[in-house]
């Protein structure tokens, strides 16, 4: 009884495939290897797996589909989603797309091992996309089998929904399924493949659709195509633009959609660098165009505030996606966007201006966040900045604190941060605690500077000198909050709001791993529950919020993690 309802309830979601019905389908339906031209899918079916068990999901997710949590723990949804059951309105496809990997262009890529389901509605009309990662070979599986190991799913599923409790932008998870069955992964290219457990992730998107799948259109010359998929897009994902919907659109439609890429990539890539998230694999085929964090491989979490950092060992040498880099990437990578909407636009000069659109949005984006980290309001930084060049105006001096509340400050805290091993993330939330307070300025070095010790790796490595110029900083700090900022309770808030308490550490996901591999999932929940309220003080969980262990530094999985997933 109680397993009809659920399967009344999954067969009660709504499909509406949109993207297979408006566009062009791959004619052969098998998974042979194959270039797949004039077309931006091919239909596939899920490769079943042996022993499907629900590992975890995200009720939030669920409830973005109408599933409650009696639906999802039903054996009917386990089989569904281990694709194991296609349900009858589902119509299982995986896209064409192509991309730039590490700088070259790297031809047809395409969804090697993700599966879309289909599209489904849910009761307030929003669109989302079903898509299994791990379910079975397609025809852009190249030589690899399809398939995805624990280790990579535990670590695509969490983060999706950490980022999203983070409030940044992203694709969201629904479950993750272990399959029963093992692979062979060589983790390290090291030439020592071993057998790992398998596992499937139900992930969601309004849609999937990355820069490459554009790309590989224009680098064919297949421009009919091309501007199918382009129509669609503005269609169904950007109505907001206001491109007639159905109809063949006009060059300045097709920049509107560039400048609104590159504007919400802008506000991701800011996200990105707010929280401390390292992408790992910033390839044109790994960049969303909802502006989404998508494809969560070897990606890793500032410990230490390294701006050089990259846990990607795949990536060692150039250390292309580095943590620093990643603005200047994403950039990189919408120009080739735009080289691929170039024949629809006839034009590079419009393109080029809409670019702009990027760079404006990451300076003020990344300003505005930078500034609420410190506590303080765009307002406040704007007041700062004409009352500064007011005085100057009569004294005929540089106007030092505006300049400095918004850049000065910032700059120096970054170098500051960069100067002594120092944890971002406690960083951040120890400086809420910092009272503003004249008295408290006149303290000694070491007083100004007691705060900063639970964030420091190694207490001793920070010498006198280093410690006068913190406390500089802090005094600094303190003084532009007592000029400019706000009344302390509203300054508290808001630093708690900006500044996450708990991330989903490299080694807090390598703990989950490991217990998963073993079959439990104690940790898994816990922090799946943790990372719902990343702004909350749990002091129940102060060990999930505690710095780097040191058998962590070095270790696989928590500092290195290579594309092998
Ligand atoms: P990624 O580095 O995960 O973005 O993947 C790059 C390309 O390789 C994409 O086309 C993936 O679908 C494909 N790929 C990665 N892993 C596998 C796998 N295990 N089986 C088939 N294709 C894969
Ligand atoms: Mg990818």
């Amino acid at each position: 009884m109680f397993q009809n309802l659920a399967m009344n309830a999954l067969s009660g979601l709504r499909f509406d495939n949109t993207f297979q019905r408006s566009l062009p389908a791959d004619p052969e339906r098998s998974d042979r290897r194959r270039q797949v031209l004039g077309a931006c899918f091919s239909n596939v079916s899920p490769t079943p797996v042996k022993a499907p068990r629900l590992l975890g999901y995200s009720k939030e997710a669920a409830a973005l589909i109408d599933l409650s949590p009696a639906e999802v723990e039903s054996p009917h949804f386990v089989e569904v989603f281990s694709g194991n059951r296609v349900l009858a309105q589902m119509q299982p496809y995986a896209a064409c797309y192509g991309g730039h990997q590490f700088g070259n262009w790297a031809g047809q890529l395409g969804d090697g091992r993700a599966i879309t389901l289909g599209e489904v509605y849910n009761a307030a009309g929003q669109r989302w996309e079903l898509q299994l990662k791990g379910a079975g070979p397609t025809p852009y599986s190249r030589t690899a089998d399809g398939r995805a190991v624990v280790r990579s799913s535990v670590r695509e599923f969490l983060c999706s929904e950490a980022m999203f409790h983070l409030g940044v932008p992203t694709t969201r998870a629904l479950c993750l399924i272990g399959t029963g069955e093992t692979v062979i992964r060589d983790m390290f290219y090291d030439g020592r493949p071993r057998p790992e457990p398998g596992a499937v992730v139900c992930r969601m998107a309004p849609s999937f659709l990355r820069f490459g799948n554009y790309e590989i259109l224009a680098s064919r010359r297949d421009e009919a195509t091309l501007r199918k998929l382009t129509d669609y897009t503005l269609s169904a994902l950007f109505p907001e633009l206001g491109a007639p919907a159905g109809q063949q659109h006009g060059p300045e439609h097709y920049v509107a959609l560039f400048a609104e890429v590159c504007r919400r990539t802008a506000l991701m890539i800011a996200h990105w660098m707010r929280v401390g998230f390292v992408h790992g694999v910033m390839n044109t085929d790994n960049m969303s165009i909802l502006g989404l964090t998508i494809d969560y491989g070897p990606y890793g979490w500032l410990d230490d505030f390294s701006p050089g950092w990259t846990p990607n060992t795949t990536d060692r040498n150039g250390r292309r996606y580095r943590f620093a880099h990643q603005p200047g990437i994403a950039l990189w990578n919408l120009v080739r966007f735009a080289e691929a909407l170039l024949p629809l636009v006839g034009s590079a000069k419009p393109l080029e201006e809409a670019l702009s659109q990027y760079e404006r949005t990451l300076r003020e984006r990344l300003l505005e966040l930078q500034l609420a980290k410190l506590g303080f309001s765009p307002a406040e930084r704007a007041r700062a900045t004409d009352r500064e060049q007011g005085s100057s105006a009569d004294t005929g001096e540089a106007p030092p604190l505006g300049v400095e509340l918004g850049d000065g400050l910032i700059d120096e805290l970054l170098q500051l941060l960069t100067s002594v091993e120092t944890d971002m993330t406690i960083f951040y939330r120890a400086l809420g605690g910092v009272p503003v307070d004249s008295g408290w300025l006149g303290g000694s070095d070491p007083q100004l500077t007691a705060f900063l010790q639970e964030a420091l790796y190694t207490p001793a490595a920070c010498p006198p000198e280093l410690q006068a110029r913190w406390a500089r900083w802090v005094r600094r700090y303190v003084q532009a909050q007592l000029d400019h900022g706000p009344a302390a309770e509203e300054r508290r808030s808001r630093m708690l709001a900006a500044n996450p308490k708990y991330v989903l550490r490299n080694y807090l996901a390598q703990l989950a791993i490991d217990e998963v591999e073993q079959g439990e999932t104690a940790k898994l929940d816990q922090l799946l529950d943790v990372l719902r309220r990343p702004y909350d003080e749990q002091p129940q969980h102060e060990e999930l919020a505690a710095k780097r262990p040191d058998w962590a530094r070095d270790r696989p999985g928590c500092s290195m993690l290579s594309c092998s997933s």
